[in-house]
């Protein structure tokens, strides 16, 4: 052989650099450390990202695919890989103990439904479901819980993401907004 050849994929992949030194796991669970909301808003950040999503009634715009009677879906910005989402209660709360039964409920069947889904439109290898609560455990968006559930396929992270400091991107946020919203609203 000894010719130089790239899989096949990488040709149609929009790859995203990101900043030296960062971590690849870290990254997976610090979605918005990217300062998401500055870029938003032009600078001005808001209390909560997710409180700040929900009023503004944009769902198209803040990429809310999905809004329950406790629980809302919305897309990481930053995704690690596409179909990257979140799942958030309405309420304001940092931890578990604060949730009642029926929005612990909600935010498993939306798992539940978004696994469905993620694997219909996706076909991953395989999925991530996580939470981090407080700042030492990696949490980007501090004071209210989120429950991130992404697809994951073999070789995404050790291919691109650790050994290149790279994010892949092979589909638009407009393109994951249209397709989750479909299945899930
Ligand atoms: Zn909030």
């Amino acid at each position: 052989m000894g010719v130089l050849s790239m899989p096949p994929f990488c040709v149609m992949l929009c790859v995203q650099l990101r900043g030296k030194g960062s971590d690849a796991m870290d990254y997976l669970w610090s979605p918005w450390r990217y300062q998401y909301m500055a870029l938003v808003t032009g600078g001005k950040q808001p209390e909560c990202i997710f409180c700040d999503s929900l009023a503004r009634k944009d769902d198209a715009e803040t990429l809310i695919v999905h809004r329950g009677e406790k629980t809302f879906v919305i897309l990481n910005r930053f995704p690690y890989t596409s179909g990257h989402v979140m799942i958030v209660p309405y309420a304001h709360v940092s931890e578990l103990n604060s949730c009642d039964l029926g929005t612990l409920a909600e935010m498993m069947k939306l798992a539940q439904s978004t696994e469905m889904a993620l694997r219909a439109i996706y076909k991953p290898d395989g999925m991530n479901l996580g939470m981090n609560l407080g700042r030492a455990a990696g949490a980007g968006v501090l004071g209210h819980l989120h429950l991130h559930v992404l697809p994951r396929w073999i070789g995404d992270s050790n291919f691109m993401t650790v050994t290149g400091e790279t994010r892949v991107h092979p589909e638009e946020l407009k393109t994951t907004y249209e397709r989750l919203h479909k299945v899930l609203a």
